[in-house]
């Protein structure tokens, strides 16, 4: 493609709203242009690498056994009422009415609008299973739209959604769909890490989420520093040790008051759906409301405006323990003023129908949950999530299929997202230097740029269209054929990012040309017979 056709509105200054790498080289390059508050446009080179991305996946897709279909934007409500989401979901989800008064909602995810496909269709197991998985733009109205397209109200995600008779044949398809990522953000050449994550609003059990590892991430992952443990920071488990004490457990509220941060007893208070809970925590812990929500079996969790006295407390309120407290002798309890409640407490003995479990955040430096290293923090970009979901859907919109015996039976779900426009952003995080974006080739926007030094020099000017031309053969090349300054032009091949970078000048008329490796500088001169031969090698590095 020549440069002078392109759409490329590259910026000399960073954008001053810009907050991190990726968005302020995406915009300075001329890779996409915000047009609202989390809406961008995908200019030439950005889209570029939105459809080199979107190829990968679908491959992988592909490979996986996944069939493509495209379902629409624009959702009616009565959808959303059938699984009560039109409520649940919240300011997030768009809303709009037609001409009739009529609601709709701009799709935020396709759970309903797919499960309303197939509950007519897959009515039988001889149908089963089944995965089918789209390319789309959704919208959700976020709270904080930022970071460029890392957090959009208008992005691109890959769904796809499968539908089985069993729940062997979803663990099986869960596999598939989990190797299938792995391969997809390997290729897009991201670093990244499968974290165990919360199932959150959407329901259901087993989940993974992708995340490529960044500074900017607004997840945090605790991670083995010597196996492939890692998961969502809330949802990591803290090993439970014993400590052996010689302490003799002393009466309760009786002798001297402990002091010390060690032996204080702290006091959460939470309203998790609807029941009041009490948590009981070791001080210097943090309590993970997760794991509290999670122990309920709650589907929400919010802090609760409290103060009182565990052992005064009226039967409508739970009482959970963290298990660390197992190791506190004679413990102080505190209240939220830190004023003493109670001393010589010891929970299992004074306290016995507190529910006794692990309630708190990890740590770094905590040992592993799996038992091999110690725990490593890292922030994350989630690029993809994958779910097993259960039949919560198909119980909520009657999605049935009769079963070997004749008897109906609820279809088994599992979806599987992955945020393309947020993928683009996350490789643009891990990949650029202090000149600009270093694309890996799989996803360059071009592989090859060349750059005549002085476009008015008619030697170099032919060379530089006789490589365009040999070259389109076999890779994506972009010319710069403007009549710009020599420092112009290489300045803004650095910021756009090619693998690599052909410069034609002054040797033109020899047949000699310069091939620059973007990533890591290395300059070659090559003679223009050899040049198939030096691309192939800088390629393969
Ligand atoms: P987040 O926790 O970041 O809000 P999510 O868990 O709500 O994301 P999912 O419902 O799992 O998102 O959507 C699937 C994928 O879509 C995510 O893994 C992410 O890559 C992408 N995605 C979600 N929200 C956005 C957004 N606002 N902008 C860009 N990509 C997004
Ligand atoms: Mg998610």
């Amino acid at each position: 493609m020549r440069q002078s056709q392109m759409l490329v509105p590259t910026l000399k200054e960073n954008p001053a709203d810009a907050e991190c790498a990726s968005h302020r080289y995406l915009v300075r390059a001329g890779f996409i242009r915000q047009t609202a508050a989390g809406i961008y446009s995908y200019l030439p080179l950005g889209y570029r690498v939105i459809r080199k991305i979107e190829a990968i996946v679908r491959d992988e897709m592909e490979k996986a056994g996944c069939v493509e279909l495209l379902m629409p934007a624009m959702q009616p409500a009565e959808l959303w009422h059938e699984t009560g989401r039109w409520h649940v979901y919240g300011p997030e989800l768009m809303r709009l009415k037609d001409r009739h008064g009529r609601d709709f909602a701009l799709g935020a995810t396709h759970e309903e609008l797919i499960t309303s496909l197939v509950r007519d269709e897959l009515n039988s197991y001889k149908k089963l299973p089944m995965t089918l998985y789209q390319i789309q733009t959704k919208y959700r109205d976020e709270r904080r739209p930022r970071f460029g397209l890392l957090r959009g109200r208008e992005f691109i995600m890959k769904d796809a959604y499968s539908f089985h008779s069993n729940p062997e044949s979803l663990d099986e398809r869960y596999q598939i769909m989990y190797e299938a990522y792995k391969n997809i953000f390997s290729r897009c050449g991201l670093d990244f890490r499968p974290v165990i994550a919360d199932s959150g609003a959407i329901g259901g059990k087993d989940t993974h989420e992708f995340m490529a590892l960044a500074e900017v991430g607004e997840d945090t992952i605790a991670y083995s520093d010597s196996s492939d443990y890692a998961a969502n920071i809330e949802m990591a488990a803290v090993l439970f040790k014993e400590e052996k004490s010689d302490e003799a457990l002393l009466p309760l509220d009786t002798g001297d008051v402990k002091a010390g941060e060690e032996n204080s007893i702290k006091i959460g208070w939470y309203r998790a759906d609807d029941t009041n809970v009490c948590v009981l925590y070791r001080a210097g812990n943090e309590i993970n409301e997760v794991k509290v929500k999670n122990v309920l079996d709650a589907a929400m969790i919010e802090e609760w405006a409290h103060d009182g006295d565990p052992f005064e407390m009226k039967d409508s309120v739970v009482l959970l323990a963290d298990q660390a407290l197992k190791n506190v002798v004679n413990g102080r309890l505190d209240n939220k003023n830190g004023e003493v409640l109670h001393y010589n407490v010891n929970v299992e003995r004074d306290l016995p129908h507190a529910r006794i479990a692990d309630l708190c955040m990890i740590k770094e430096g905590d040992p592993s949950p799996d038992g091999v290293g110690t725990i490593r923090f890292a922030r994350g970009i989630e690029v993809g999530q994958i779910f097993k979901i259960g039949t919560k859907y198909a119980d909520a919109m009657g999605a049935n299929f009769l079963d070997e015996n004749g008897k109906s039976q609820p279809i088994i779900m599992g979806c599987y997202g992955i945020g393309i426009s947020r993928t683009l952003s996350a490789i643009a995080e891990q990949h650029h230097d202090e000149f600009g974006l270093v694309w890996p080739k799989s996803v360059a926007p071009f592989t090859v740029h060349i750059v005549p030094v002085n476009a008015k020099n008619e030697a170099q000017k032919l060379l530089s269209e006789q490589l365009y031309e040999h070259l389109s053969r076999d890779y994506d090349v972009l010319l710069d054929d403007r009549d710009e300054r020599a420092g112009v032009k290489f300045a803004e091949a650095d910021l756009i990012g090619c693998p690599i970078r052909i410069t034609v000048g002054k040797k033109a008329q020899e047949g000699l040309i310069e091939l620059k490796d973007r990533r890591t500088g290395e300059q070659r001169e090559c003679a223009v017979s050899e040049v198939e031969e030096a691309i192939r090698e800088f390629l393969n590095k």
